[in-house]
């Protein structure tokens, strides 16, 4: 009965991280050993800090409805945080927290956007930006970007995109997929052909922000003066703080938008969960330092991963500066056959290693660059080295 369903809907691509990450449970239920580097979710527990703020907050009786846009208490924490990491000053009518960075998106989509409005998307995207937009009646206006240059977006391109539809950019940087992290001059290019463009609206997507390994700092767009009024500033705890099943996102924003989502959010889900809103204002007043460790152990990882591939004839990879994957360039296999399969795209590539390494990755189509795969570090060094292994051997 699907012909019953919205053309919305029908025109919804699933996740692709989410629908591997499933086909891999599914596998592994059937008995197949199958590593999973296909799911940006880290491995680490989450803090004792942070999980004692939340038995408090069920013990202290917290269970009732919460505030439509966050505890005011939880939005002094996020302002404090902004504060301090980011040199941002919000005001509590700026803030809105939700259920997980993703339904900020979602959220920020739905209020701004009008259909056929265009919303420029710097290739490789996260990969639910360009169905978020869809979803909104928006339409996504990919801007390839090379791996010489990192997989960033220039000054020019950004300038040679913008039509007079466009009404909002959309970046992460740390960039999910490739890792690479915007400098504040670059973001400073960015910014000075915007100002020739006032109708468009930033979304910074920040949720990786503490996931750098210290080669570019991190860098806000709502930090330039005239940027702060017409940037929205997306982070959350899900991969800072491992906080992933948690589901606690939060915007900064200005005050118009942060209103029409705080009346959007009071249609649709309400206020984000009671018990872990109170243990994310923990987490946020806590020092950063707290979750170094974590970070430490990336690096490592990431080292270790970079090595293993860059071992393999045919991966070519950027140095991922941040976050924690990688997004190697696999075109030079496209065209071969292997073990009696043909691998066209990065999508029989990814499935080729699912099928024949048992190792679940996911296809670059998904964020926009049909050249290359992603691959997630967030595993342990074990199950990296024998993923690579078997990758290594069944090509
Ligand atoms: N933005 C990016 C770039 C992401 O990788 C993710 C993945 N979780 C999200 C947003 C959504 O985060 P959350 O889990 O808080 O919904
Ligand atoms: N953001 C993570 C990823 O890119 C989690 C999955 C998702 O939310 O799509 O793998």
């Amino acid at each position: 009965m699907s012909n019953q369903l919205s053309d919305r809907i029908n025109s919804v691509t699933p996740s692709a991280t989410l629908e591997m990450a499933a086909k891999a449970r599914e596998l592994r239920a059937s008995g197949k050993d199958i590593i999973g580097l296909s799911l940006g979710e880290p491995d680490f527990k989450v803090p004792d800090y942070i999980k004692n703020a939340a038995v408090d907050a069920v013990n202290e009786g917290y269970n009732s409805y919460t505030p439509v846009d966050g505890y005011v208490e939880l939005k002094d924490a996020i302002i404090t945080k902004f504060k301090r990491d980011n040199n941002l000053n919000y005001e509590p009518t700026q803030i809105v927290v939700s259920t997980g960075a993703k339904q900020a998106l979602y959220n920020v989509a739905q209020v701004c956007l009008n259909k056929g409005d265009e919303v420029i998307l710097p290739c490789p995207y996260w990969v639910s930006y360009s169905d978020i937009v869809k979803l909104a009646d928006g339409v996504p206006v990919e801007v390839p970007t090379s791996l010489e240059n990192d997989f960033k977006m220039t000054a020019e391109q950004l300038e040679a995109a913008i039509t007079p539809n466009t009404k909002m950019l959309w970046y992460s940087s740390p960039c999910n997929p490739s890792g690479s992290i915007y400098s504040k001059e670059e973001l400073r290019e960015l910014a000075d052909v915007l100002q020739k463009y006032p109708q468009i609206i930033v979304v910074s997507d920040e949720i990786y922000e503490h996931i750098n390994y210290g080669v570019t700092e991190h860098a806000s767009m709502a930090e330039f003066e005239d940027m702060f009024d017409r940037t929205v500033t997306v982070n959350g705890v899900a991969k800072a703080f491992a906080m992933t099943g948690w589901r606690i996102g939060y915007i900064g924003a200005p005050a118009y938008i942060a209103r029409a989502t705080n009346k959007l959010q009071g249609q649709v889900t309400s206020g984000a969960n009671c018990i872990a809103q109170r243990a994310v204002i923990t987490a946020l007043l806590e020092s950063p330092a707290r979750i170094e460790f974590m970070v430490k152990e990336f690096k490592g990882r990431r080292k270790l991963i970079l090595e293993l591939l860059n071992d393999i004839e045919g991966f070519t990879c950027n140095e991922p500066e941040g976050a924690f994957y990688v997004f190697p360039d696999v075109k030079a296999f496209f065209g071969r056959t292997v073990k009696g399969k043909e691998i066209k795209n990065a999508s029989d590539f990814a499935m080729y290693l699912l099928e024949e390494a048992n190792v679940a990755t996911v296809t670059g189509d998904a964020f926009g660059n049909g050249n290359c795969i992603r691959i997630s570090y967030a595993a342990s060094e074990n199950d990296i080295r024998e993923a690579i292994a078997r990758i290594k051997a069944v090509l």
